[in-house]
């Protein structure tokens, strides 16, 4: 659905009246092409003494073939191998501005050496350029044996959280935990939140532990030779997900219910890839699918549990066909069928569980008693198995979308939608393919680190944390 406000915004008179009120103004945000450069201009980077990760990301730079400017630092030149990266001064480049800037912040151990990013982001915050992307670097606080040093490390997440809702113009900026033993494994996460793939991605904490991270041999085609199976694929984000991963390579297998089968199979057409038309609640999808992917594919690489509905009452008004029948589809299935792949070894090794969850499972939300209860279960979902499926090399993450562009969102009252499209530093509604996006980041055989994960899609949405 068109958000026309955005459309009267970008208008001369729109601004014009948008800026004299102190109304929301939505910039259009940079989106992927294929081909596109992972940055549009130059990287900023700094860091404080004695970190870990500096040089892990002088090597993603390097193989992005990124500009690099950095601090006067000594550590960081040495890092950069200055002089090939251009030193830089706030005296001395006027008028100078960054695609990306960079802190590694992995090395503060005490309070007071917080005041390190105070020293580094004071002076370029304001040479962000529009869609311009910051990156904070750091420790899992969880994995700090100083009480000193998690209460420093955890205080990071304060800052970059106030710092989206600082920025402007499409810029974001995200907060990543390496843990020790992981710094090899952060290419796949840095390419993501640094290129416009990650437009409505904000403030978000992503933590990469050590695990299987094999670098593809092609970045723009990392599913190459994967199999990868998305449910609820015959509209909407679903539709977006099976169209992304088969542009990064895969082979995508599309699932609806039959109800849909027309449109199922002009997306599987769409993507060359192949419908199945299955109402995964019924007693013996899990084994029916168990056994087609076997069958026809030789197993599965990703999985993408999208397939979700609403059914939304207040508790008091809710029957409960309307409680069961989501929690069935939303959250259930997915356990089941995660048991029936698992447990007859159909995901391959390597494999990608990725789950669609929802902001309304992390903030909760009137109406939605049923819904907010499955996909907070998604996310338990999540963390309980991350461990298990990390000891078979493979990852098991969520994305939680907030307000998507979809038939889902087209549907609500007016006040409820634009409140819903404005509440986050985007002033704007996501679309489908930045969930998508998300998940061909999560299903890359690079992101082996990234286990456990939940991921919010939302442009830093004001409901819940
Ligand atoms: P949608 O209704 O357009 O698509 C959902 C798809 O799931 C449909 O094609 C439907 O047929 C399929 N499906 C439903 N029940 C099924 C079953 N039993 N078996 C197989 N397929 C089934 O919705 P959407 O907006 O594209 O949402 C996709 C996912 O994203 C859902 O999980 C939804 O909860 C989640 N989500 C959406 C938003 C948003 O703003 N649109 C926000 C947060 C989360």
């Amino acid at each position: 659905m068109a958000d026309r406000y955005q459309q009267f915004v970008e208008s001369a008179p729109g601004r014009f009246v948008a800026k004299r009120f102190g109304m929301p103004q939505p910039t259009p945000l940079r989106r992927y092409e294929p081909g596109q450069p992972v940055l549009a201009g130059p990287a900023l980077v700094g860091g404080a003494p004695g970190g870990r990760l500096l040089e892990p990301v002088a090597a993603v730079l390097r193989a992005i073939h990124a500009e690099v400017h950095v601090t006067q630092q000594d550590h960081v030149q040495t890092a950069f191998d200055a002089p090939v990266a251009t030193v830089w001064s706030p005296a001395g480049e006027e008028g100078a501005e960054f695609a990306a800037i960079l802190f590694d912040a992995s090395s503060i151990a005490r309070s007071e050496e917080l005041r390190a990013l105070y020293d580094f982001f004071h002076p370029v915050i304001r040479r962000v350029q529009p869609a311009g992307r910051l990156l904070v670097l750091g420790a899992p606080p969880e994995h700090c044996q100083d009480p000193r040093q998690a209460t420093a490390q955890r205080a990071l997440e304060g800052f970059t959280r106030s710092v989206g809702k600082e920025l402007k113009r499409g810029a974001t900026v995200q907060l990543v935990y390496v843990a020790p033993g992981a710094e090899a494994g952060v290419e796949s996460t840095l390419r993501f939140l640094l290129s416009a793939k990650s437009a409505y991605v904000d403030a978000q904490v992503v933590r990469v532990s050590p695990g299987e991270a094999a670098a593809p041999a092609d970045w723009e085609r990392p599913l190459e030779g994967k199999v990868a199976l998305v449910t609820g694929a015959s509209r909407g984000i679903g539709k977006a997900i099976a169209l992304t991963l088969a542009r990064d390579g895969a082979q995508v297998v599309c699932l609806d219910v039959p109800q849909q089968g027309d449109d199922l199979a002009e997306v599987a057409n769409e993507v060359g890839g192949s419908a199945l038309q299955l109402d995964i609640t019924t007693d013996d999808a899990p084994q029916a699918l168990a056994e087609q992917l076997r069958e026809r594919h030789g197993g599965v690489d990703v999985v993408v549990h999208n397939a979700g509905v609403t059914r939304d009452k207040t508790l008091g008004r809710m029957d409960e066909e309307l409680w069961d029948a989501v929690l069935a589809v939303n959250l259930t299935s997915q356990e089941r069928l995660n048991d029936a792949l698992l447990a007859e070894d159909v995901l391959r090794p390597g494999g990608r569980l990725v789950s669609v969850s929802s902001t309304s499972g992390i903030a909760g939300n009137a109406g939605q008693t049923n819904y907010a209860t499955s996909k907070a279960g998604v996310i338990g979902m999540v963390q309980s198995m991350a461990p298990a499926l990390a000891a078979r090399g493979c990852t098991i993450n969520a994305v939680a979308p907030g307000f998507i562009e979809t038939r889902m969102t087209a549907a609500m009252p007016t006040l409820t939608r634009e409140a819903g499209r404005r509440m986050n530093s985007m002033a704007q509604g996501g679309q489908p393919v930045d969930v998508a996006e998300t998940i061909a980041w999560l299903a890359s055989p690079g992101s082996g680190g990234v286990n456990g994960n939940v991921v919010r899609v939302c442009g830093q949405s004001l409901l819940g944390a």
